[in-house]
């Protein structure tokens, strides 16, 4: 077609930064984006066809190729079929989606739960449900991606304060404050690119102070923090001043869906009027009996235990890197000002071109890490995102840590060479 007869938008993508780039690489064989895996995920994978370590997952319990696991997705498969064919309102609801919500608000200690296709309409469906027009929304400006979509599917009106800056979301509220609107404010407990922790005793405090709805997104903290795992909000010990906590099973609960747990009131209302709950399909069966099999084993002393390890190989990963002079983001700092381990150990790279050629040697020597550029993170901070899980060997951390410093490529200085 002449260039001239493609439509403004097709010439816009065109000439779009980031689709030029990832052209490129895709041209060179060099892109870090949907490769695929030929086996399950766990440490030891095979991608692109060569065997490869995995440190680029979210299967932070190892949950994900379990044996009890891969069973309770089975039974749901064999008894309840392949597809929930409709919605949870109407037509897709199964036993099972009630078992996984009773045993949630069991686990979380709390009145009720709701499960969803996704965590992406988890957080979609709650927000939608509960604020509109006249209302405002605060949110953390590094909080996740659905939150922030969350705001803009409503009529609210949207606001961010710095991340993690409590006088910047005082301010906020107190300007919502002032025109008396009802508020909603929405963190996430651990920040999914560089691990760092919502410092959810002062948030909830300000936000009772301001009569402000706290939503805290649990999604990677969830099965690793907390004396019940129940994530960062448990971890300050603020969980029943806590009116909304929303999480999804991709990560350490090893499937795929959403949740989100509350009051009677509060979740009933996200039932009666959560559009991205409502007008899409259930969770099929496997997925739903995979997420309550991992729940439960979560809930068992082997998940105390896989959580231990997993937070004990974070901080052997973190402390080689540090040894070898790797950039890394700041330790995530937790209740009361202690150092706080995350299963996510961000490697600062600079700028997104130095962090691609970086990412491709680091695939070449077979270790497989997630490339955060912008605009997931600042211009200048584009990441190798590191995550562990439980199933890490010592040997394996080590074998990446080393990689990781030969392709930094540090002067005697651990700066990184120009
Ligand atoms: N919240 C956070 C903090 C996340 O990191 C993610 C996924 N990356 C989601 C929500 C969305 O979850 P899901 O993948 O289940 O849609």
């Amino acid at each position: 077609m002449p260039r001239n007869q493609k439509s403004q938008i097709v010439r816009r993508l065109q000439e779009n930064w980031s689709m030029k780039i990832l052209r490129a690489l895709e041209l060179e064989g060099k892109s870090p984006y949907f490769r695929a895996m030929q086996t399950a995920n766990s440490p030891r994978i095979t991608m692109d066809g060569r065997p490869r370590l995995m440190l680029g997952s979210n299967n932070y319990l190892g949950l994900a190729d379990h044996p009890l696991v891969i069973e309770g997705a089975r039974r749901a498969l064999e008894r309840f079929g392949a597809g929930s064919t409709g919605s949870r309102l109407l037509n897709g609801s199964i036993d099972l989606h009630r078992e996984l919500e009773a045993e949630i608000a069991d686990w979380f200690g709390i009145e009720d739960a709701i499960v969803f296709t996704t965590g992406h309409q988890a957080n979609l469906a709650t927000v939608g449900a509960l604020v509109g027009r006249g209302d405002v929304i605060v949110s953390d400006s590094d909080a996740h991606a659905s939150l922030h979509d969350a705001a803009k599917f409503t009529d609210a009106q949207s606001v961010r304060f710095r991340h993690n800056d409590i006088d910047s979301l005082v301010e906020k509220l107190a300007a919502a404050g002032k025109s008396g609107r009802p508020t909603m404010v929405t963190v996430d407990g651990v920040y999914s690119m560089e691990g760092d922790l919502a410092p959810i005793d002062q948030v909830s405090e300000v936000c009772l102070e301001h009569r402000a709805l706290l939503l805290v997104d649990e999604a990677h903290a969830v099965g690793v923090l907390g004396p019940h795992l129940t994530g960062v909000t448990e971890l300050y010990g603020k969980a029943d001043r806590t009116p909304l906590r929303t999480g999804t099973f991709s990560k350490s609960i090893a499937s795929t869906g959403g949740f989100v747990v509350g009051s009677h009131d509060l979740v009933d209302a996200i039932r009666t009027n959560g559009r991205a709950f409502q007008f899409t399909a259930a969770g099929v069966p496997a997925a739903v009996g995979g997420a309550l099999a991992a729940v439960r084993l979560i809930r068992s002393a082997e998940g105390r235990d896989r959580a231990d390890r997993c937070l004990a190989n974070a901080r052997f990963l973190r402390d080689s890197l540090a040894s070898l002079g790797v950039p890394l983001a700041a330790p995530a700092v937790g209740p009361g000002g202690a150092e706080t381990v995350t299963p996510i150990v961000p490697v600062l790279v600079g700028e997104s071109l130095r962090a691609f050629a970086t990412w491709h040697e680091l695939y070449e020597r077979g270790v497989f890490a997630a490339l955060a550029h912008y605009p997931a993170v600042p211009l200048d901070r584009a990441m190798l995102r590191l995550a562990v899980t439980a199933e890490h060997t010592l040997a394996d951390l080590e074998e990446a840590a080393a990689s990781l410093h030969t392709v930094l490529k540090l002067d005697a200085e651990h700066q990184l060479v120009a």
